[in-house]
């Protein structure tokens, strides 16, 4: 049982896939309110599921580096034995590349995970469906990821959504397991939640089958993730106002 949250109120960072991108940015979510949805998460698991709460992922609305300290207070306070007293190692925090602040969390010396929302490894793709990168571009995460690897030994995850006749053929693929040389790392190729704008479309599963097979033939650790919750809109990159 894994709890998605979030660290924002709408998100400034605008990528072109997600319908919180298409919000603005209102405010930054406080340590407590970041809590909170864990706790309640936690409770209703218990409580309905009579499962306990195994993971906690920073993949809701906001860009989690853009609020550092409310996250990092928040993660505190779930793992001390006074909050839930969890494992950092079982809590992900997700960026969609804030070069600098990845660089900070080496500094820092985090326990918990870290997952790069990469999506392109072509700084030309992923311009263009990610504005962050036009100032946080691939040389720069990947100097970046490094250093975070080197201060901290963690493996770094890359989540990848493939889309289709975008970033789904096997060149896009070598690029990939090109990039993934950073560091020791793993990768998650994730299905596309549409958001009804038309413009991007989840790849066919033949093809992400065979992105899967060219990344395990060079020794890369991969998984396919399903994505839940979009029968009520709430699937990855859905999050956003309903009227
Ligand atoms: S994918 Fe994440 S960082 Fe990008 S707009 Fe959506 S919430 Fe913000």
């Amino acid at each position: 049982m894994t709890a998605c949250v979030s660290s924002q109120v709408g998100c400034s960072l605008t990528c072109k896939f997600c319908a919180t991108g298409k919000l603005e940015r209102i405010r930054n979510l406080n340590a407590d309110e970041i809590y909170d949805q864990v706790a309640i998460i936690k409770k209703q698991s218990e409580d309905n599921y009579n499962i306990p709460l195994s993971n906690i992922v920073y993949m809701g609305m906001g860009e989690p580096l853009l609020n550092y300290t409310n996250v990092l207070k928040s993660i505190e306070k779930i793992t001390s034995p006074e909050g839930l007293n969890m494992s950092p190692q079982r809590i992900t925090v997700s960026t969609a590349g804030i070069a600098k602040m990845i660089k900070k969390l080496g500094d820092d010396g985090v326990k918990f995970n870290l997952a790069l929302s990469l999506h392109a490894a072509n700084d030309e793709k992923r311009d263009k469906i990610m504005p962050i990168n036009e100032h946080n571009n691939l040389e720069a995460l990947r100097e970046a990821l490094k250093y975070f690897y080197n201060k901290t030994g963690t493996r770094i995850t890359y989540e990848y959504i493939v889309f289709n006749n975008f970033n789904d053929s096997l060149k896009d693929a070598a690029e990939l397991a090109d990039f993934c040389k950073n560091t020791p790392c793993k990768i998650n190729l994730i299905e596309y939640n549409p958001i009804g704008d038309g413009i991007f479309e989840n790849a066919k599963i033949d093809r992400i089958e065979a992105f899967k097979k060219f990344l395990e033939g060079k020794n890369l650790v991969v998984n396919i993730r399903r994505s839940r919750g979009k029968d009520i809109d709430a699937a990855c990159g859905q999050l956003a106002n309903k009227h």
